[in-house]
């Protein structure tokens, strides 16, 4: 197949573009390379219809393990000197919010054998690059870093700056959940929970195994979608996100889910001031003025304690 014939493809079928490099190559029993091309070229188009508001991406990431000698199972205490190979990325996959697609980038057989990511971090750097806000579980701490690291491996330098919705904090930080993982997040909301990875399927993704980095790949793309749904489900309780700020007009709105759809929910007190707080009819956020409602001679009757 010529590189025009896997883009009209694509273009016919766009249900496909979610589907990984790899896979797609599996199933038009074609080039990888030719399927990777046509994919950016078909995706680019896709990514430029993206909506006026933020750019907001949801996104997760499966890194290798790292490979060491080890001389016994417990208790190890592994030197630099006992790894054999470091940890690199096999798959990423990505969603923007609001549009249907999954997306992603996956490690093909032969470059999981050189440990070679470089192709699909530089697709995940183009990406980034276009996203105001990324969505992930647990992103701060593990997603962000490991990604930087692959990009400064890899001769990359960064993106430009995004804000991040870590799942994980917003539910450490209102909730007291028996497990905070994705899995066990998804199901107490009753999500489709996640397919069951063993650790054979990282052993047979290390060999290069096709069918098991496509199931990984699958993994991933699930891992999305859970974490758009979680992310839907905590949205009235996240407070680090304004989405007023991306479409100024005369409203106000909502900064969790934009709506303008605002009831006032009585007041807000700080120890010095008063503002009007608002609950949203859409998803339930609270929130409140940024300029108090007391006038200019009731402030002047406000006293406070001397600390
Ligand atoms: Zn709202």
């Amino acid at each position: 197949m010529t590189l025009e014939n896997i883009k009209e493809f694509l273009q016919n079928n766009p249900g496909y573009l979610k589907w990984g490099d790899v896979r797609i190559a599996l199933k038009l029993d074609t080039d990888i390379d030719l399927v990777k091309q046509a994919k950016l070229e078909v995706k680019n188009v896709a990514q430029d219809e993206v909506n006026s508001g933020p750019n907001i991406l949801i996104l997760d990431i499966e890194t290798a393990p790292l490979m060491s000698y080890t001389f016994g199972i417990w208790q190890q205490n592994i030197s630099l000197d006992q790894i054999e190979s470091d940890f690199f990325i096999i798959t990423w996959s990505a969603k923007w919010l609001g549009s249907d697609k999954v997306f992603n980038g996956l490690i093909t057989p032969k470059e999981i054998l050189n440990e070679d990511d470089s192709s699909i971090m530089k697709q995940l750097w183009l990406v980034l690059e276009k996203a105001d806000i990324v969505i992930g579980h647990n992103f701060k701490r593990f997603d962000k870093k490991k990604i930087n690291s692959r990009f400064i491996e890899n001769g990359l330098g960064p993106v430009s700056p995004y804000k991040v919705i870590d799942t994980l904090e917003v539910v450490k930080r209102n909730f007291g959940f028996t497990s905070n993982k994705l899995e066990a997040l998804a199901r107490k909301f009753g999500f489709e929970s996640k397919h069951d990875t063993g650790f054979n399927l990282w052993k047979a993704c290390m060999k290069g195994d096709r069918e098991a980095l496509i199931k990984m790949s699958l993994y991933c793309d699930h891992d999305v979608e859970i974490t758009e749904n979680v992310f839907f489900k905590l949205l009235p309780w996240i407070k680090d996100l304004n989405l007023g700020l991306y479409n100024i007009d005369d409203e106000i709105k909502c900064p969790a889910c934009g709506s303008n759809q605002l009831k006032e929910a009585g007041f807000h007190y700080t120890s010095i001031s008063k503002y009007q707080s608002y609950r949203c009819e859409e998803c339930g956020h609270i929130s409140r003025d940024r300029h108090s409602i007391l006038t200019r001679d009731e402030n002047k009757k406000i006293i406070v304690s001397v600390k």
